[in-house]
């Protein structure tokens, strides 16, 4: 169904009963395209909000508040072990037997300071109200049994299992994946601040858990703490979709059947404001042999109003854009200008999860004598504007923003319910109005008449929340060399202590749990226990591809591919311009390209004030790199892909701000593309610890496709390296640097092989070709030649060096494309070996946080990951034996049918209209016809053992001895694991 531009007409009246349930409020919000029910169910006291609407995307979730006694993490191993079974499911891993077939479209579950939220998403009636029911069932009554605590927590193992006298050591699932945000310096810098700004409330605990901590808790806290808080009496069930609401609601009274009122004790009391400002000074690991200067983080952080006060809130949203959001925010130029640090702190910004809201600044990249100047810098600032007022156009600017964001569908990596139940819990939660953050239109109306009439608005603001705010607080964050280590002998020896303190009795006792919880892992589920799931079958899933409307034609010599979509007035303009004749050593340079295209000034405007323009026309804009293969798998594709969208109001100056930034860039501007490179490089060193995988992921596959090389060059350490090396060196090689740059335009913004790709309804499609003819017109039409490189000679099992304390490990082969008939078993196979052999080896019994298999048929690629692993030669032994395992024959049916259940509903995705338009685009530069994909859609949905394990044996017969490894990890752990791993891996610093 078409989505459209109003709200369902109310079905219920405030006042009304149904079933066991008072309606107590109905909202209509046309703005928004909602109309609200706010919901009560008479005997628990459960609270209930239906956002209906007619996205076909149904979203429920469940959420308790669950305030945090301790460190010790029992919110989030709770969050964990609840999935596992209940007493109507009792499986071992419900989660992932849901996760793995059914069309989900989003299932997880979040620990946040505060609450516990459990989401499921999906397109299909049944399979929505199928993963709601087993997904209420899972948390108000789960097993919790003693081994999935010891699983997901925390428990005691010897190094060599079958030996009491060898090393003890700590394992489990949510202490690794703590290890591994422990490493982080982002979240090191984040936890510091909400510990430290809120110390005598809840907050100061860590709900995720620190390491240290995880060993302390009980197998009785952890289930009575169940008992406290996972209580329908305690409960928010949020709904999300086009479902009717008494479907939601029928569905729910059944749920709540049994449930008594309890009274639960979850109130979050606030915390007192502070009379003066107060400072920390904290740590965070960086390699052994890194050098320390200039990687110290100051930051800012005052505590501002509560949730509930939503008026204030919408302003200092506001106050925080203008001051930080765009690079004309005054405070964020002064900041970054002022060559006390680097670049901005990565935590700056509002933090609204916390009942009491935060805003955060400061310098990343800076030196810890130099917190004073930073703090006086950031107090003067504002101060000056609190004086002197914003600029209007920055006001304006944020204010375009919230329409903006208001009106667009977007639905990104997460559904778009997912967004709105976001909002609605930052005051729901503390038992405000859940709609009060909802409707921005409204909103903004209000906003603009208070601004009318008060002009000092906005600086009576800043006077009052950070001038006048005594509750502020500097922490200075600095690296350590010895962190790691230290942290790692503190552990050691902790556990040295227990370790001698221990009985032969308790050693005994170690051992035969560890035993059993290994038993209880490895045995499967009774096929009984499977069967009482409800699931979807084949015949359910639609043989249909979705189609997404596309129209090419050529104009002036460039082609042009429409598509006519609803999109809420927006529109959207993607431009492709080829890269694949660029010369390999000029390929790096491309993300910096893209980078300062669109990040420095353009005509007569500098950066910081065509920034403004930016914010005030456009919801966005950008450039970024694509590559991959075209079917058949033969040629590639290299791509920059330039992109803006805007409101049909703003089309004409949109496409004129586009047009100057590619026509008229100037790069001039010194200082602040020092800036960029800096901020570039500091953005993509932090990102190497929290996706270690997907970095192992790059490096290993560099050596094996061309596609996966400029993946990695653009994107993967080598980028980091090279812009590492030319920060280094930056005073030396500007001039050549700008000179490549400049040198690169004129190469790429040309009509050769250039693509116009447009998204909007047809009144916006036609604004879009009348605006873009001015860039048509002026582009240059000089042929290029392709020069199809071959990849480089690359070694292909290499040891990354990182400071973490777990390990990230990848092993990829060369696979066939889209348009080979091995592409839907090996789709298939991929999710199998995922949900299944992995799933179970490198997680479950493992302790790892994650253990995946992909196939990716654009860039023909099929890769093993691990994320936050605990082993390293271990987890490539399991590689091993997984691809033994899918040539063996010896995969059940029921198993297979689970995968191309889920297979369907990776394939089924939704996508908001600019992602539809984006993936019409790839498709016509891959060569995938809708014809293709339905073939290939065919051929998963009758995927049986025999075509499966042929395609297998025929897949693994051609890609023997052809794989690259790829490991993050301690530079200690790799060369423990070299003594034994052959082929070594060859180790190598990060940059
Ligand atoms: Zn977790």
């Amino acid at each position: 169904m078409a989505p459209s531009s109003t709200c369902p007409e109310p079905v219920f009246a405030p006042g009304e009963k149904f079933l066991s349930f008072e309606i107590t409020r109905v909202t209509p919000l046309p703005d928004i395209r909602q109309t609200a029910y706010e919901i009560l169910h008479l005997r628990t006291g459960a609270r209930i909000l239906h956002l209906h609407n007619d996205d076909p995307e149904n979203l429920y979730a469940i959420c308790f508040r669950t305030p945090p006694e301790d460190s010790t993490g029992l919110p989030h191993i709770l969050e964990h072990s609840v999935l596992a079974g209940s007493e109507r499911y009792p499986l071992k891993d419900v989660f992932n037997e849901l996760h793995r077939a059914s069309l989900q479209t989003f299932i997880n579950a979040f620990t946040y300071p505060d609450k516990t939220v459990y989401p499921v998403a999906s397109q299909v009636k049944k399979d929505f109200f199928n993963l709601a029911r087993v997904y209420t069932d899972l948390v108000l009554r789960p097993r919790l049994l003693r081994e999935t605590f010891l699983q997901e927590g925390h428990h005691f193992e010897f190094a060599d299992p079958g030996n009491p006298d060898s090393e003890l050591v700590i394992s489990g699932i949510v202490y690794n994946e703590m290890k591994g945000a422990y490493s982080s310096p982002d979240s090191l810098m984040f936890k510091a601040i909400q510990e430290n700004l809120y110390p005598d409330t809840i907050y100061r605990n860590d709900s995720g858990g620190a390491p240290d901590a995880i060993p302390n808790l009980t197998y009785e806290q952890f289930r009575a703490f169940h008992r406290s808080y996972y209580s329908p009496s305690n409960a928010r069930f949020f709904f999300y979709g086009d479902i009717p609401t008494r479907d939601c609601l029928t569905f729910l009274a059944e749920m709540l059947d049994g449930f008594d009122a309890v009274t639960v004790e979850s109130h979050i009391a606030p915390q007192e404001r502070w009379t003066a400002p107060r400072s920390v000074c904290g740590e965070y690991p960086i390699g052994a042999d890194e050098d320390a200067t200039a990687k110290t983080a100051v930051n800012v952080a005052w505590m501002l109003a509560d949730n509930l006060d939503y008026e204030t809130v919408i302003l200092l949203e506001i106050v925080s854009w203008a001051l930080v959001g765009s690079a004309a925010g005054p405070l964020r130029k002064v900041l970054v200008e002022s060559g006390l640090g680097e670049d901005l702190s990565p935590v700056t910004g509002l933090e609204k999860d916390i009942k009491q809201l935060a805003f955060v600044v400061g310098l990343r990249g800076s030196e810890a004598d130099r917190a004073a100047a930073v703090e006086a810098l950031i107090l003067d600032t504002v101060a000056r504007l609190a004086e002197s007022g914003f600029e209007r156009d920055l006001i304006e600017g944020a204010l375009h923003q919230v329409e903006f964001h208001g009106k667009e569908i977007s639905r990104g990596a997460y559904p778009y319910g997912i967004t709105l139940m976001g909002r609605v819990f930052h005051t729901w939660l503390y038992d405000g109005d859940p709609l009060a953050g909802l409707n921005f239109p409204a909103m903004i109306d209000d906003i603009r008449r208070r601004w009318d009439r008060d002009p000092a608005l906005f600086q009576k603001v800043l006077r009052r929340w950070f001038l006048e705010n005594p509750h502020r607080l500097l922490s200075v964050m600095k690296p350590s060399t010895t962190y790691q280590s230290e942290q790692e002998a503190r552990s050691r020896e902790a556990l040295r202590v227990m370790a001698e303190a221990l009985s032969p009795e308790d050693r005994a006792r170690i051992a035969s749990d560890a035993l059993r919880l290994n038993r209880f892992q490895t045995e499967p589920d009774p096929p009984e226990a499977a069967a009482l799931l409800p699931a979807i079958a084949i015949g359910d899933l639609s043989p249909e591809v979705d189609v997404i409307p596309v129209e090419s034609e050529i104009r002036q010599g460039v082609t042009v591919l429409s598509h006519d979509l609803f999109t809420n007035g927006i529109a959207y303009l993607h431009i492709a311009f080829d890269v694949a004749h660029i010369p390999d050593e000029l390929q790096p340079y491309l993300p910096l390209l893209c980078r300062l295209m669109t990040g420095l000034g353009a005509g007569e405007l500098s950066y910081d004030a065509l920034s403004k323009k930016i914010a005030l026309k456009t919801g966005g804009l950008g450039a970024h790199l694509a590559s991959g293969f075209r079917i058949g798998g033969c040629e590639t594709w290299q791509k920059m892909i330039v992109h803006v969208r805007m409101l049909y109001r703003n089309i004409p100056d949109a496409v004129g701000i586009l047009s100057d930034i590619l026509f008229r860039g100037n790069l001039t501007e010194m200082a602040r593309i020092r800036d960029l490179i800096f901020e570039d490089r500091n953005d993509l060193q932090a990102a190497v610890v929290p996706s270690g995988h997907l970095f192992a992921k790059r490096t290993a596959a560099a050596s094996l496709t061309l596609p996966a090389y400029r993946e990695e060059q653009w994107h993967g350490r080598s980028q980091l390296k090279f812009i590492h090396a030319l920060a280094e060196s930056w005073d030396e090689r500007q001039g050549d640097f700008i000179r490549k740059i400049d040198d690169l335009k004129s190469r790429i913004i040309r009509k050769d092989r250039m693509i116009l790709n447009l998204t909007a309804d047809r009144q916006g499609l036609n604004l879009l070709e009348e605006a873009v003819g001015t860039i048509m017109t002026a582009l240059k039409e000089v042929p290029s030649t392709i020069c199809d490189v071959p990849v480089p000679a690359l070694p292909s099992r290499v040891g990354i060096a990182i400071p973490a304390q777990v390990s990230y490990v990848a092993e990829a082969f060369p696979a066939p494309t889209y348009g080979s008939s091995l592409a839907a078993p090996l789709f298939v196979l991929s999710r199998l070996l995922s949900n299944g052999c992995l799933y179970q080896k490198i997680r479950v019994q493992g302790g790892a946080y994650g253990g995946m298999c992909l196939y990716d048929p654009t860039n023909g690629l099929f890769s093993f990951l691990s994320y936050r692993d605990p082993h390293l030669e271990r987890t490539l032994a399991v590689y091993e034996e997984a691809l033994r395992f899918a040539g063996d024959g010896v995969i059940a049916d029921e198993e297979i049918q689970k995968a191309v259940i889920g297979s369907i509903g990776a394939l089924d995705r939704p996508m908001d209209p600019a992602g539809r338009g984006f993936a019409s685009m790839i498709r016509h530069f891959s060569g995938l016809t809708d014809e293709e994909r339905r073939r290939f859609r065919q051929a998963v949905l009758s995927m049986g053992n025999r075509e499966l394990t042929a395609g297998a044996l025929q897949y693994l017969a051609g890609v023997k001895n052809r794989s690259a490894v790829a490991v993050y990890s301690a530079g200690e752990k790799m060369n423990q694991a070299n003594e034994t791993l052959r082929p070594s891996l060859q180790i190598e610093p990060l940059t």
